[in-house]
């Protein structure tokens, strides 16, 4: 099920959105247009179709495919070939998928189309981890994230690190998730991409999820959904709606739960989608199973079943004889409740080194025994008459290895300590409510920052900012609100931020900002900008809608050797200033 909540939309990213308008006319075109025009028309018709119609994109992309091989033009076979294996990924073929991907992949590699190389590479990683092949899906990303990094092909760069981060989701490593989900979120919104900017909006809602914030992932999902909406990308919308149903439902409020997932339900039968049908015909069964409503929980979990088995979906006919065993025995029929509670059992004994390996590991493992196996081989091809030598050579290795083993233990419990030690200097510069620097922290970035500017010359800004009247925020919505408030509005800072900058919480409800290599200018625009953004921003917490502004001083800190006190109250008289002109503003020194 994780499987589905975060699944990736990537495939749509490399297709253009077109409106209606455009498909009609690409249709009529198709009519008229011969050679490799009709080609390209009949690729374009199978790209945009396949998340909405797969069915449909296969039989363009057969029409291209067969057309491109008559005249022999391989760029076009091999988007042809990529466009059917998406369409039949989404129709959850994965073995069709797959093979169609792999002849894509070898086309390009032929005749050297890098782009295309890279796009199928992510697209094989997708469908790996949707058969929960996880170490080979990320095995994919990488070599595709390098492809992209080396043509500087932006928009690639972020479908890898968007999927990169879905591999660290997968397996549970969700700041790392976050951290690659935020990088992504920049790249797309420096580029514009309202696809992309919706699916990495949904991943991060994911996380949150996860990590059960719930408000704030709701808060996520609903951004992606009025984007995905905007866009009217039904698998989009599908997707996000499952997930905010889930998020209700873990809220305990059932009925809103019930109108979203019903219209993920709606929308994934009009796609034909069947892995995410049976997800959330399994999701409506697990909502009907809490408001007792017996009959229908079973009928729809039974639904999700059969369509699991249909398509071989582990994950979901894992959750399903789950449910259905505790649905029965809640209804005390313990018969049947043991009946699925032990093709639950099985089934999970399958995955189960699955689901616990640390993929590391095993890539570790594995070069353990390729190891192993080397050595043995070495040792057959030694020769009686060496017996003594032989023997002598085992009796080094075994000390070796007593040594080294001893050796390397010490070396495990040093590493460990190190680790720890630096998880506790982490704690003691973080601050717990919004996990960014705090006092200290920040403090210790501007020495660093400091330093540079010794050496290199190029001065850097310093922002103070204070969030205007937050004191009516605690008194109209509660302390738990402006809690909520403090934590979104520095997801929101870190994602707007440039990646050298940095924000700190330095006290109550003021930040400080420090970017580096920075003008006064530069440093008034990006506070502009930032003040804009949180302006028009609504923070959403239990059905209230909160909106608020913040002030800001700038400082520049252009003088060697000076005290950074100095520059910090410049900043700060700066943001006292704005607060008495009015608040909501950028103010500079004097
Ligand atoms: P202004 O800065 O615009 O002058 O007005 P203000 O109301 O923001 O400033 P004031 O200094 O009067 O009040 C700051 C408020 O911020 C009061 C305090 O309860 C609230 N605050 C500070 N830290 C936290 C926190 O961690 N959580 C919550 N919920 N509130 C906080
Ligand atoms: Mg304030
Ligand atoms: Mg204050």
């Amino acid at each position: 099920m994780k499987l589905f909540l975060t699944l990736c939309l990537i495939f749509i990213l490399s297709s253009a959105i077109f409106s209606y308008s455009i498909i009609d006319s690409l249709e009529i075109k198709l009519q008229k247009a011969s050679g490799i025009e009709k080609i390209e028309i009949l690729n374009s018709l199978s790209e945009h179709y396949r998340e909405n119609s797969p069915e449909k994109s296969i039989g363009y992309g057969n029409q291209a495919l067969e057309i491109s091989k008559k005249i022999n033009n391989k760029k076009l076979q091999a988007d042809a070939l990529n466009n059917i294996a998406s369409g039949y990924y989404f129709l959850s073929e994965y073995d069709e998928a797959l093979k169609y991907y792999q002849k894509s992949l070898s086309i390009n590699e032929e005749i050297k189309n890098f782009v295309g190389v890279a796009k199928v590479l992510n697209n094989l990683g997708l469908v790996h981890r949707r058969i929960n092949n996880l170490d080979k899906a990320l095995e994919y990303y990488l070599q595709s994230l390098k492809i992209e990094e080396e043509i500087e092909n932006e928009k690639g760069i972020s479908m890898s690190l968007c999927n990169i981060g879905n591999f660290y989701y997968d397996t549970d490593d969700y700041s790392k998730a976050l951290e690659y989900y935020l990088q992504a979120l920049a790249i797309y919104e420096k580029i514009r991409d309202d696809k992309g900017i919706a699916t990495i909006l949904n991943n991060i809602g994911i996380v949150y999820d996860e990590s059960k914030d719930y408000y704030i992932a709701l808060e996520y999902y609903l951004k992606s959904l009025d984007i995905e909406e905007e866009l009217g990308n039904k698998n989009g919308i599908a997707t996000t709606s499952n997930n905010i149903g889930l998020v209700y439902y873990n809220l305990g409020i059932p009925d809103k739960a019930l109108e979203y997932l019903f219209k993920s339900l709606r929308i994934t039968e009009e796609i034909g989608e069947k892995y995410g049908i049976a997800n959330t015909c399994i999701n409506i069964g697990k909502l009907y199973a809490v408001i007792d409503n017996f009959d229908n929980s079973i009928l729809y979990l039974n639904k999700g079943l059969q369509l699991s088995n249909e398509i071989g979906a582990i994950d979901l006919k894992i959750d399903a004889y789950s449910l259905l065993s505790d649905v029965y025995s809640d209804n005390k029929n313990y018969k049947k409740a043991l009946e699925y509670n032990t093709l639950y059992s099985n089934e999970k004994e399958k995955i189960y080194d699955r689901e616990n390996q640390k993929i590391f590991t095993k890539i570790e493992s594995r070069f353990e025994t390729d190891k192993k196996d080397q050595e043995i081989n070495n040792l057959k091809k030694t020769s009686y008459l060496y017996i003594i030598y032989f023997l002598i050579f085992i009796l080094i290795i075994i000390v070796s290895i007593i040594i080294f083993t001893k050796y390397r233990f010490r070396e495990k419990i040093i590493k460990e300590m190190q680790i720890v030690n630096e998880q506790l200097k982490q704690i003691a510069r973080t601050d717990p409510l919004t996990r960014l620097s705090n006092r200290r922290g920040i403090l210790e970035k501007i020495e660093y920052e400091k330093h540079r500017f010794e050496r290199s010359g190029r001065p850097f800004v310093l922002i103070m900012s204070d969030i205007d009247d937050f004191k009516s925020v605690n008194d109209q919505h509660g302390h738990e609100c402006g809690d909520y408030v403090l934590k979104s509005l520095s997801h929101l800072m870190i994602s707007f931020l440039r990646k050298q900058d940095v924000v700190g919480r330095w006290g109550g409800e003021e930040f400080l900002f420090l970017l580096p290599e920075t003008t006064l200018i530069g440093g008034k625009g990006l506070a502009e900008k930032l003040r804009k953004k949180i302006a028009n921003n609504q923070f959403y917490f239990k059905g209230s809608v909160v909106n608020i502004t913040m002030s800001f001083g700038v400082s520049l800190y252009n003088v060697k050797d000076a005290d950074t006190d100095d520059y910090i109250r410049k900043a700060d008289q700066a943001l006292y200033k704005g607060k008495k002109q009015g608040r909501n503003r950028v103010v500079m020194p004097e």
